[in-house]
C-alpha cells in the first residue's frame, strides 16, 4: 500500500491526462503505462502498441536527454528526462584478445551482433513485459548498468546490463514471461547466450551461461529455470550478465526488482 501511495503521488502531476506510468522519466528506465483500452498513445509521434487492457511500454536509453512526447487519443504531454550519474568501471586480467579482437574475430563479432539485433527487432503481442520481474538469479551484484568501463586500461563502451556472480551452475529463472528468441552456444563476447521476448519490443539477454536446455520459440514462464551461471565469453570470472531492452535501446534491470539485492531462490 505504501508503495502504491508513492506512485499516487509520484504519478499525481499526470492526473489530467487518461494514462498512468509505473516509473519516472529517467535515463535508463523501462516505463510501463497504463491507458484505457482502446486509446492510442504515440511516443515522439511514433505509436505504441497497447494491449486489450490498456497496457503500453517504452524505455529511454542511458544518454537520452531532452524531453518525450507522449500523445493519448490526440492529447499531448511533454516530460523532462531525469539524467543519472554513472559510475567509472575497471576490469583487468581480460584475454587480450577479447579486448581487442583480431580480424577474424572482428567479422565473428559483426556476424554475432546482426542475430542479436534480428532478435531485438521482434515486436510481439506477448504480455510479459507488464509482469512484476523478479531476480533472474541469486549471487551478488558484481557490475551495474551505465557503468563507464576501461578494459585491461583501455576505454570501451558502458556496461549495459547487470552482473550477477554466482558459482557455474548456479540456477537462471526467466524474470517475466515470455519466448525465447535466441539460443546460441558460443558468441564471441557474450558466450552461451539466451534471449526471451517478453512482449510489445521488451526482451532480456543472458550471457556467459555455462548450461541451457532452452529452444528458439519455446513459451517461458515467469520463473522458469532457463539454464546456469557460468564463464563462457568475455569474463574473467562465472557470473550472469543480464541484459533488458525494448527494441534497440537497452535498459537498466535493476529498477525493476522488488528488492535491491537478489533475494535467496527457492
Ligand atoms: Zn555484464
Amino acid at each position: 500500500m505504501r508503495r502504491l501511495a508513492l506512485l499516487t503521488a509520484l504519478l499525481a502531476p499526470l492526473a489530467a491526462q487518461g494514462f498512468t506510468l509505473d516509473a519516472p522519466i529517467e535515463q535508463g528506465r523501462l516505463i510501463r503505462g497504463q491507458t484505457s483500452p482502446n486509446a492510442t498513445i504515440l511516443l515522439d509521434g511514433k505509436t505504441l502498441p497497447v494491449t486489450p487492457d490498456g497496457k503500453f511500454v517504452f524505455g529511454l536509453a542511458r544518454d537520452a536527454a531532452g524531453t518525450i512526447t507522449l500523445t493519448e487519443n490526440g492529447a499531448a504531454t511533454v516530460l523532462p528526462i531525469a539524467a543519472r550519474a554513472w559510475d567509472i568501471q575497471r576490469i583487468e586480467g581480460l584475454p587480450p584478445g577479447k579486448v581487442n579482437p583480431d580480424p577474424e574475430g572482428l567479422k565473428r563479432i559483426q556476424r554475432e551482433a546482426a542475430l542479436i539485433k534480428a532478435a531485438r527487432s521482434q515486436v510481439t503481442n506477448l504480455a510479459g513485459f507488464a509482469d512484476a520481474f523478479r531476480w533472474p538469479a541469486n549471487g551478488r551484484i558484481s557490475g551495474i548498468y551505465g557503468s563507464q568501463r576501461i578494459l585491461n586500461g583501455e576505454p570501451r563502451s558502458p556496461h549495459l546490463g547487470l552482473d550477477i556472480a554466482g558459482p557455474t551452475g548456479t540456477a537462471i529463472r526467466a524474470p517475466a514471461a515470455g519466448r525465447v528468441v535466441l539460443a546460441e552456444p558460443d558468441l564471441f563476447f557474450t558466450g552461451r547466450t539466451v534471449m526471451i521476448d517478453h512482449g510489445h519490443g521488451v526482451g532480456s539477454i543472458f550471457a556467459h551461461l555455462s548450461a541451457s536446455s532452452v529452444t528458439v520459440g519455446q513459451v517461458i514462464a515467469a520463473g522458469q529455470e532457463i539454464g546456469a551461471i557460468g564463464a563462457t565469453g568475455r569474463v574473467t570470472g562465472p557470473h550472469l550478465h543480464w541484459g533488458v531492452y525494448w527494441g534497440a535501446v537497452t535498459l537498466d534491470p535493476q529498477p525493476l526488482m522488488p528488492t535491491p539485492a537478489p533475494a535467496p531462490l527457492p
